[in-house]
């Protein structure tokens, strides 16, 4: 099959080019970045989702597109571009993809189209009411909105993945990891929230920085350990493959993550014994995190099942981290 994933340079679009070259199909790789692939059964297009004339040509001849790319920023100042990239950007691929006949869409969406931080109900379901609280959030619902219409319209055939959040295991106890790292050490996460403009916070957190890497354990106003799902990238490109080539997904939507909640307490106790690096407990403001979402759908529907555990996805993090250690002391 002739496929085109944009975001193919990304965490999750470089290794599902990996797995779809594996597997014979010839792949066009679009994004703003060159992806670091080499192989003879690869075209890449590199140009922007903005750009309707290079995502058209990225498509031309594609029976199958995974629509992978997209910002995510929370920075209040890269709002117009959100919506600029993942909206008009998600049109100009759903155009494109009509243009060349395309058979099947896969539209990667996120568990952020929920009120993921004051859910109605838990787990969440792909019932739950979708009501962003977040600008990406809004875009990704936007997002959704197009590829259904498109649906309609044009007859594309299109499956809405709506994706916990993916992290490589390896990312997890790395500190300068763009999600994991302000999400589970002490210095990033005093710097994201001086980002996030919430100044007051940051300064208390700074009372705990000595200046040594520290690890933090994050808990709402009232003590209660952060709670979500972080699913391995593998994991994820499982579901996107069965998104691509199961007949019955054409027209649905699914939660896509581990039937496993990740629970800071346990996994940063064990991410502090196994490193030896200093936890401490900080209390911010708010509710907090504290959701499960249920992917019972696509494992009912699809037989999706995960492979990676929290315990294995700590495991690699924990020898990654090891490696880093061992190179930087060399
Ligand atoms: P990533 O940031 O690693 O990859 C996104 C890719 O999109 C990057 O290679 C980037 O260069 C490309 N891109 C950004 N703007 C572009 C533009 N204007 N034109 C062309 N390419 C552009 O992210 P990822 O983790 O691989 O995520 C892939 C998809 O999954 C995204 O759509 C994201 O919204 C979605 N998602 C990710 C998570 C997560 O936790 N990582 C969770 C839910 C949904």
């Amino acid at each position: 099959m002739k496929i085109l994933v944009t975001g193919a340079a990304g965490r999750i679009g470089s290794s599902v080019l990996r797995r779809l070259l594996g597997a014979g199909h010839a792949v066009t790789a679009f994004d703003l970045e060159t992806p670091s692939l080499r192989d003879p059964g690869l075209r890449t297009v590199i140009g922007s989702l903005e750009d309707a004339g290079s995502v058209r040509a990225a498509a031309r001849g594609v029976e199958g597109v995974l629509h992978l790319g997209s910002l995510m920023s929370w920075r209040p100042q890269d709002a117009d571009r959100l919506f600029a990239v993942n909206v008009a950007g998600t049109r100009n691929v759903l155009d494109a993809a009509v243009a060349a006949g395309a058979r099947r869409f896969v539209f990667a969406s996120s568990g952020e189209v929920y009120p993921e931080s004051r859910p109605q109900f838990l787990p969440i379901t792909e019932d739950h009411p979708c009501l962003p609280t977040s600008d990406y959030g809004m875009t990704k619902l936007l997002g959704e909105a197009l590829v259904r219409f498109y649906e309609r319209r044009f007859g594309l055939a299109c499956v809405i993945l709506r994706f916990s959040h993916v992290q490589d295991a390896a990312e997890l106890l790395d500190p300068e990891s763009f999600f994991s790292g302000p999400r589970f050490f002490l210095k990033p996460k005093i710097a994201q929230l001086h980002m996030l403009g919430q100044s007051d916070v940051a300064e208390r957190l700074r009372a705990h920085d000595d200046g040594a890497d520290k690890l933090v354990l994050s808990c709402n106003e009232n003590g209660r350990p952060f709670r979500m799902i972080i699913t391995e990238t593998r994991d994820i490109v499982d579901g996107i493959l069965l998104g691509l080539d199961a007949e019955t997904a054409a027209g649905e939507t699914f939660n896509l993550g581990s039937h496993e909640t990740f629970d800071f307490e346990p996994a940063l106790e064990r991410m502090a014994r196994e490193t030896r690096l200093p936890l401490v407990r900080v209390n911010l403001p708010g509710p907090g995190v504290f959701y499960s979402t249920s992917s019972e759908r696509i494992r009912t529907r699809l037989g999706f099942r995960t492979r990676w555990t929290v315990d294995k996805v700590l495991d690699e993090a924990v020898a990654a981290w090891r490696d880093r250690a061992h190179l930087a002391n060399r």
